[in-house]
């Protein structure tokens, strides 16, 4: 889901986005934070179906290439040849300084402002009147839970529109880095909010939800905690087939050359090459980044097409490497795993939240009960505030995870200049500050620091030193 439709949505789209973000492991410090799973990817446009991907792959024959002798001898003469810390340095300019401050400053005010208007339907009557609407359209859990949850994906998405249309649009404008008008941005906008009815309400599952709290007032948590991995399971495996091409055109990589040296550097790997696509953001944004998504056959690394016309090929395998690391050390399934245990007591702590809430404000929000529809803004208010408190320990996981795959990347490609340039590149390109004081670092950054994954780039090359890989094993 895009920073945009979560924002909109208030707050449980906040928390099934966090599922479908897991989901996906990128290059740049902005992917996580600025597409996530669901918006992120799509428009309109009809999905390669993997069999032409197939077919494309196997037309280009996989012939031992340059790369293939890259990746078995050491070459001192690959290590980064310029002060790449110094270039880091320079390169952020105080232009991206001020844009890095401004999108920070959103990223602080983001959840906040869902926690203020999830609060402000709630006190201001708002969210039961919207319950009696739905109420009198119809007697079925079903109906009304879709009717209710339709009204407030709809005021949400109106209530923090200013807040969306800056950070998703006007600012991004501001510095240059969309490429979108205001029509095609909206209509992302609309789609992000009907996938996120048509998910929740539409499909019955947040009518389900609220039945299970209904009957079991006390253990509904568990229920919730239980039902997650599957839930996840689903969402990460027809994210890239199903829920992307709504958005973007993906298409298998075009640049034949290229497509041969990433078939080479796929088998050393020992992954199938023919998962990899490349996907037209340019459509958007003049921003770099490639990730990998998806579960077993859905699984693909994607290179956005700003990636692939603003880097050279070196920078690029180095780029795919660090994502076949991700899929190599099977950090997408971790990454459901670790959210599906942290469901448990995030869960728990959300129904002790909301009974507490409910026992002390119910009378005045004029609701009875934690199965009452109304009290979907506090479920989303109440989520919302449990991800931010644990949000440090979430990017601390994830910036340990993007490091393995810093590293393997480099084991497997040993591009140690080539990796410390497309660093470089990314850091100009997409603004970002790539030295951020702690607070920043541990509260947002989901990425190591590009000044720390340059320095990676610069000191970690154990092939000139005769010593063992830690994480690309040989075969
Ligand atoms: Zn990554």
């Amino acid at each position: 889901m895009s920073e945009a439709s979560i924002r909109a949505a208030g707050g449980p789209l906040a928390w099934v986005a966090a599922l479908a973000l897991v989901s996906v492991v990128c290059v740049a410090p902005a992917c996580a934070g600025d597409q996530g799973a669901a918006q992120a990817h799509v428009e309109g446009a009809k999905l390669v179906a993997p069999e032409s991907a197939a077919t494309s792959a196997s037309a280009a024959a996989p012939a031992p290439s340059a790369l293939a002798d890259s990746v078995t001898t050491p070459s001192p003469a690959r290590l980064p040849a310029r002060d790449y810390i110094a270039e880091v340095r320079a390169g952020f300019t105080p232009e991206n300084h001020a844009y890095a401050t401004r999108h920070l400053w959103v990223e602080i005010l983001d959840p906040l402002y869902a926690i203020a208007v999830g609060m402000f339907l709630l006190f201001s009557g708002l969210a039961a009147r919207m319950r009696d609407v739905a109420d009198n359209m119809g007697k079925h859990r079903y109906v009304r839970v879709l009717v209710f949850f339709s009204l407030y994906v709809v005021i949400s998405w109106v209530l923090t529109f200013p807040l969306s249309w800056y950070s998703g649009f006007a600012l991004e404008h501001q510095f240059g880095l969309s490429t979108q008008s205001f029509g095609r941005w909206i209509a992302d906008e609309f789609k992000g909010q009907a996938v996120i009815i048509l998910f929740l309400g539409g499909f019955g599952l947040l009518s389900l939800a609220y039945g299970t709290i209904e009957k079991s007032p006390r253990r509904w948590w568990l229920s919730f905690a239980i039902a997650t991995l599957p839930i996840i399971i689903f969402l990460v495996l027809i994210e890239p087939i199903v829920i992307d091409p709504i958005f973007n055109k993906f298409t298998p990589l075009r640049d034949a050359e290229l497509r041969t040296e990433i078939l080479d550097l796929a088998a050393k790997a020992g992954i199938p090459g023919r998962n990899v696509y490349e996907v037209d953001q340019s459509t958007k944004t003049r921003k770099f980044d490639a990730y990998v998504n998806g579960f077993g056959a859905s699984q693909r690394i994607v290179i956005w097409d700003t990636t692939l016309h603003g880097m050279t090929h070196d920078e690029i395998l180095y780029v795919v490497g660090h994502e076949m690391g991700h899929y190599v050390l099977g950090h997408v399934w971790k990454g459901v795993l670790a959210i599906s245990l942290a469901a448990f007591l995030l869960f728990w702590l959300a129904s002790v939240l909301m009974s507490a809430a409910i026992s002390v404000w119910g009378p005045r929000w004029k609701i009875s009960a934690p199965h009452d529809i109304a009290s979907i803004p506090l479920l989303a208010v109440t989520l919302t505030v449990l991800s931010l408190v644990t949000q440090p320990i979430a990017n601390a996981y994830s910036r340990r995870v993007e490091h393995e795959a810093d590293l393997f990347g480099l084991e497997v490609t040993h591009l140690s200049d080539a990796g410390a340039r497309a660093f470089l590149k990314i850091g100009s390109q997409n603004r970002s500050d790539p030295e951020p004081n702690t607070f920043v670092r541990l509260m947002f950054y989901t990425h190591p620091p590009l000044l720390d994954r340059v320095r990676t780039a610069r000191d970690y090359h154990p092939w000139l030193e005769g010593k063992p890989n830690k994480y690309f094993k040989v075969r």
